[in-house]
């Protein structure tokens, strides 16, 4: 593989990186993936963990680009487990052939742009170097582990295991005394599954969660065929949605503070008892208004006192900051764990961890004693695999040096001065707010059109401009304001990293934002140079 020079170089094969390749391929355009992991699959190859799955419907959480292949692959649940996410990607892989193309076991280190050549020069850990003219980091929002920085991990006797590094064989709960850390997503997800298995098993929780039933159940044959009648149509009325999903049931389009409390309460246990996302569109402004968005808090705050027995527990596991504000979490079973006689949970805010110990964990109030300490801890989150490569664009500016200040770019596709180098799914862009196989496939379409635009017209380079850019980014804080994702400490804005600067990174609403990325184009690339 030394120096070998390929058009594109594509950086992981995860959803991204895999229909990359299928799109540039199709173009006639040759293309390279590296990707660290030892098969395709991104997410769903590294976060192993019990429980692990979807939380977005199977029907909307899969490649659209392909009729036969949406037609005749078959989702056995509502929300796709791991293991089958894994196993319909694998099936991609292989279906479209594209395995040959992608280097497994490889990790990108470094990539600087040679402005003599107009070439991105990669360097991976195997001590090969590549070239390519176009390098697109399909690397991931939610793909580098947040190890918390607490001390004493190295001195503990039994294993301890990241959600998403989970090991491949999987791990033996049965009888051993377990300790997780972190009650997001993961945490939630896990925390079920693993208290059926261990002896004992302690949650140490630093923030409560709203979390909503997921209301996980087989897939309805007549759903599925009313669906797939026209899943053309489906998928076009998704993207039309703002999160690009509809969870088989539309928002209603009404206020919580337009209808009588009666009615308020029947639409929320309509929508609690539908499950996941459906309960956010309860009504239009949940997520905008205060107000009504603390009728929704209230709602959810007696359904936990109501499910959760001992009153002390239920109030430690009632969040305080506004519902919706972190990355809405579904759970089966999350707070009826909290009943078992095998669970306890640890406010770590009134006992913080002092560190991890050989025998378990401290915190300033008590010792735990464990086998097993699960880190539940999340990601580096949306920055994170980027700035971990020493990305260097043109007179040798690095992308560490770019974000100090958090990140900036245009469309969340380019950073000017990095010529050539897009990002899927990049920070300025819907991505975590949307179902990410929508966002991805409309990333993915952008930059291949666009790569293949320049052929045509026999250009060597686009580049975003800083006037774009500073209009972009501009862009994003003033529709992230109208929203009430910025009221709470979440991973949206590195609240989650200690020292990450405070940006909000994801731009809310996909439909304007695939209208704009449409008009840059119908405008001749408007706010790129293309020479
Ligand atoms: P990833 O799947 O993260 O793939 C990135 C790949 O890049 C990885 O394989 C990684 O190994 C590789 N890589 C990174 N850096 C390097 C490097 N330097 N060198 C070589 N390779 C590198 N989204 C939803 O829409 N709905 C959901 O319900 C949902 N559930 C999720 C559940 C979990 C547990 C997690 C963690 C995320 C979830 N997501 C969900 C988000 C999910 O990440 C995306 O849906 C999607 O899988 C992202 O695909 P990707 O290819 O962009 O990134
Ligand atoms: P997360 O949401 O960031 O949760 C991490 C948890 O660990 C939080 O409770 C956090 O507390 C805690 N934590 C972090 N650092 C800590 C420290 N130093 N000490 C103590 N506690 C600490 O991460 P995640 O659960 O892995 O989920 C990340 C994202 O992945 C999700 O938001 C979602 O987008 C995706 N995901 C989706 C699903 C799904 O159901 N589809 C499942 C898993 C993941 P704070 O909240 O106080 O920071």
């Amino acid at each position: 593989m030394k120096s070998e020079k390929f058009d594109v170089i594509i950086v992981g094969a995860g959803v991204s990186g895999l229909y990359m390749l299928y799109r540039l391929r199709e173009l006639g355009i040759s293309a390279r993936v590296i990707e660290m992991a030892s098969d395709v699959g991104g997410t769903w190859y590294w976060n192993r963990y019990p429980g692990a799955r979807c939380d977005t419907n199977t029907l909307e959480y899969s490649y659209s680009f392909d009729e036969e292949l949406q037609q005749e692959w078959e989702w056995p649940e509502r929300y796709p487990s791991q293991p089958e996410i894994l196993a319909y990607l694998k099936h991609v892989a292989d279906r479209f052939d594209l395995r040959p193309d992608i280097s497994f076991n490889t990790r990108v280190d470094a990539a600087t742009f040679d402005e003599a050549s107009s070439h991105w020069r990669v360097s991976t850990d195997d001590g090969a170097e590549l070239a390519a003219r176009f390098l697109i980091m399909a690397t991931g929002c939610l793909s580098e582990p947040n190890l918390p920085p607490i001390g004493g991990m190295d001195s503990f006797r039994g294993p301890i295991y990241h959600t998403a590094r989970f090991p491949h064989e999987g791990v033996d709960f049965r009888g051993k005394r377990v300790g997780v850390i972190g009650t997001g997503s993961s945490g939630v997800q896990a925390i079920p599954v693993i208290a059926e298995q261990a002896a004992q098993l302690t949650v140490f929780q630093r923030s409560p969660q709203w979390s909503i039933p997921a209301q996980n159940r087989p897939a309805d044959p007549e759903l599925v065929a009313e669906i797939k009648a026209d899943y053309a149509g489906f998928r076009a009325r998704n993207r039309l949605q703002p999160g690009a999903q509809m969870s088989h049931m539309l928002p209603n389009d009404i206020s919580a503070k337009a209808v009588a409390e009666e009615e308020r309460q029947r639409i929320f246990e309509e929508r609690w008892q539908e499950g996941g996302f459906a309960f956010y569109g309860s009504f239009n402004d949940i997520t905008v208004d205060l107000e009504s968005n603390a009728m929704a808090a209230e709602f959810v705050r007696a359904k936990i006192r109501q499910i959760v027995k001992d009153p002390a527990v239920a109030e430690a596991l009632i969040p305080e900051y506004t519902i919706h504000c972190k990355r809405p979490v579904m759970d089966s079973g999350y707070f009826e764990t909290y009943n078992r006689s095998n669970v306890l949970l640890v406010d770590i805010n009134a006992a913080p961890i002092e560190a991890i110990t050989p025998a378990g964990l401290r915190t300033r109030e008590a010792d735990y004693d464990f086998d097993i300490i699960v880190l539940a801890t999340g990601f580096d989150a949306m920055t994170g695999a980027l700035l971990k490569i020493d990305i260097r664009g043109r007179g040798g500016l690095t992308l560490r040096e770019k974000w100090a200040d958090g990140p900036v770019n245009y469309l969340g596709l380019q950073v000017p001065g990095f010529p050539n180098l897009f990002t899927i799914t990049g920070p300025g862009s819907p991505s975590v707010l949307t179902n990410m196989m929508v966002a991805i496939e409309q990333h993915v379409e952008w930059v291949a059109d666009c790569i293949s635009y320049l052929e045509e017209h026999g250009q060597a380079s686009i580049e975003a401009t800083e006037e774009a850019q500073e209009a972009w980014v501009a862009h994003v804080n003033e529709v992230a304001d109208q929203t009430l994702w910025t009221a709470c400490h979440n991973w949206y804005q590195g609240d989650n990293i200690p020292g990450k600067p405070r940006v909000f990174m994801p731009l809310p609403g996909f439909p304007p934002y695939v209208e704009k990325c449409d008009a840059v184009v119908a405008n001749g690339y408007e706010g790129f140079v293309l020479s």
